[in-house]
C-alpha cells in the first residue's frame, strides 16, 4: 500500500447569485489575511518592545480574530467559515516559509492583484452527479432573495437547491450509490466517494474569468510491480524527452498555432489604452488563451509521463530540481523549464503508482559530452551541436546527442541503482548489454571501483 495525494481540478459553472457568493468569499479571505498580517506586525512589535509574553502565532490571531469577528467585522459571516480558517493557515504558511528562508516576507493581498480564490475544509462539502454543495452558499442566496423582497417558501429545501453549483464534470473519485431495498428511491442519485479515497480540502478560485473548484484527496493505492525493460531519458529544450531506445517527443507542436495567436493577441493588448473597455476584453482573450495552452501543454505532459510509466521497469533521469534550475542565472525560467519540471515529477508520481523504479542522476552528471561508447568527454560541445561526435581518435562514434544523452544517463542510472542495490546483478548486465555495450564488462568494471 502506498499513500499518494492527487488534486482534481473542475471547471464550475455557477448561476450570478452563487457567483456573488464566490467574490465575497474571496474577498473574505483577502480581508481576514490582511488583517491578521497587520495584527501580526503590531503583535510581533509589542512582543519586541517586551509588552507581551508570547509572539504571535496563526493560532493565536484566528482566536483574536473569531472573539472580534462578531461585533467588527459581521460581513464575515455571511460566507463559511472555512474561508477563515484557510486564511489564517496561508499566514501561518506563508510566515513559516519566510522564516525557513523559503520566501520573501508575506505581502499584503490586493484586490487587482491577487488570485480570487478560497478554501473549504473537508467535511465541509458534499458532491453529487454534476454538483457540489458548497456551504452557506444556499443562505447567502435565499437572504439575497429575500433582501429584494421575494417571498420564499420551504426555506429548507430551497437552501439546499441553491447551494449546489453545477460542475462541468463529474468528480473522479466518486462512484454512483447502488440502493438498498430499504432505502427509499432518491438514494439512487446519492454519489459516494470511491474506497482507499480520502478528501483533504478543496479550492474555489479564479481563473482567466471562469471559477474552479480544486480538490486535493489522499489515495491509497495497491501496486503489483512490472517487470518491463530499462530506459534513460533525456529532457531538452529542442525535444521535450529523448529515450535511449530511439523513441522522441516533440516540444509544443501541437501549441504553434495557439502560440502564434497569443503573440498577435499580447501585441494588441499593448496597443489598447490600459484600463479601457477594449483593453479589459483584450485582457480577458489572452487569459483565456493562456488557459487554453497551459491545458493542452499539460495534457501531453500527462500522456508522455504516462506512456513512460506504463512501458519500463526501470527509468533513469536527470535529476531537474525547479530551485537548482531557478538559481541558474543565465537562464530565466520560461514555460518550457516549468514544463521540464513538471514532467519530471509526473513520470516520478505515475512511477510510483506503477511500481517502476526511477533512479535519478546528479545534475553535474555531464550526461550531454559523454560518450556512451568509451565515456570520453567531449568538453567543448555546444547548444548548436546537435550530432555527437566523439573526439576521442580511437572512437570517433556520432550520432544524435540527446540520444546519446539518454544513453549516458542510463548508464549512469543503472550504475547508481546497483551500488545501492535498487537492482540485481542479471537485470543489471542485461540492461547494459541493451545499450549495445557489453554488460558484463561494466558489471565487473563497477565491481572493481566499488571494492578498490
Ligand atoms: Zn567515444
Amino acid at each position: 500500500m502506498a499513500t499518494l495525494s492527487r488534486s482534481h481540478k473542475i471547471r464550475l459553472t455557477p448561476t450570478p447569485e452563487q457567483e456573488e457568493y464566490f467574490r465575497r468569499a474571496a474577498g473574505v479571505r483577502r480581508f481576514v489575511y490582511n488583517w491578521g498580517l497587520q495584527t501580526w506586525q503590531e503583535q510581533y512589535a509589542q512582543y519586541k518592545a517586551g509588552q507581551r509574553n508570547k509572539a504571535p502565532t496563526a493560532n493565536s490571531l484566528k482566536k483574536d480574530f473569531n472573539a472580534i469577528r462578531h461585533q467588527q467585522f459581521p460581513f464575515t459571516e455571511e460566507v463559511t467559515k472555512c474561508v477563515i480558517e484557510g486564511a489564517f493557515d496561508d499566514l501561518g504558511k506563508a510566515f513559516s516559509h519566510f522564516f525557513l528562508k523559503r520566501a520573501k516576507y508575506p505581502k499584503w493581498k490586493k484586490k487587482q492583484k491577487s488570485r480570487d480564490s478560497f478554501y473549504l475544509s473537508n467535511d465541509k462539502f458534499d458532491f453529487g452527479d454534476h454538483w457540489v454543495q458548497v456551504p452557506k452558499l444556499g443562505d447567502f442566496v435565499v437572504g439575497q432573495r429575500e433582501l429584494h423582497g421575494e417571498p420564499i417558501t420551504k426555506r429548507g429545501n430551497r437552501k439546499k437547491a441553491l447551494g449546489k453549483v453545477n460542475l462541468s464534470e463529474n468528480f473522479r473519485y466518486v462512484t454512483e450509490h447502488t440502493p438498498t431495498e430499504q432505502e427509499k428511491p432518491r438514494h439512487t442519485r446519492k454519489y459516494i466517494l470511491s474506497p482507499h479515497v480520502k478528501i483533504l480540502g478543496a479550492t474555489i478560485g479564479r481563473e482567466a474569468d471562469w471559477w474552479f473548484i480544486s480538490i486535493q484527496v489522499e489515495l491509497e493505492l495497491d501496486f503489483s510491480p512490472v517487470t518491463g525493460s530499462a530506459v534513460g531519458i533525456d529532457l531538452g529544450f529542442i525535444r521535450l524527452a529523448t529515450l535511449s531506445d530511439g523513441k522522441e517527443f516533440e516540444n509544443q507542436k501541437p501549441l504553434r498555432h495557439l502560440l502564434q495567436q497569443q503573440r498577435f493577441l499580447n501585441k494588441q493588448l499593448a496597443r489598447r489604452e490600459k484600463g479601457s473597455k477594449n483593453w479589459h476584453k483584450t485582457k480577458l482573450k489572452v487569459a483565456r488563451l493562456h488557459y487554453r495552452i497551459t491545458c493542452i501543454r499539460e495534457d501531453s505532459l500527462h500522456k508522455i509521463s504516462y506512456e513512460l510509466a506504463e512501458t519500463y521497469g526501470f527509468m533513469g533521469m536527470e535529476d531537474l530540481n525547479g530551485a537548482g534550475m531557478m538559481r541558474n542565472h543565465k537562464r530565466a525560467l520560461s514555460a518550457v523549464d516549468a514544463s521540464l519540471g513538471k514532467l519530471a515529477r509526473y513520470i516520478q508520481t505515475k512511477a510510483t503508482r506503477h511500481g517502476t523504479i526511477v533512479q535519478r542522476v546528479g545534475r553535474f552528471f555531464p550526461s550531454t559530452k559523454m560518450c556512451h561508447k568509451c565515456g570520453h568527454l567531449w568538453h567543448d560541445i555546444t547548444e548548436k551541436d546537435r550530432v555527437y561526435v566523439c573526439q576521442n581518435p580511437e572512437c570517433r562514434w556520432s550520432g544524435d546527442r540527446d540520444w546519446n544523452a539518454a544513453i549516458t544517463i542510463l548508464i549512469e542510472a543503472l550504475r547508481l541503482a546497483w551500488l545501492s542495490e535498487r537492482i540485481s546483478d542479471e537485470f543489471t548486465v542485461s540492461a547494459v548489454a541493451g545499450t549495445g555495450l557489453d554488460g558484463d564488462a561494466k558489471l565487473s568494471l563497477w565491481r572493481q571501483r566499488k571494492t578498490g
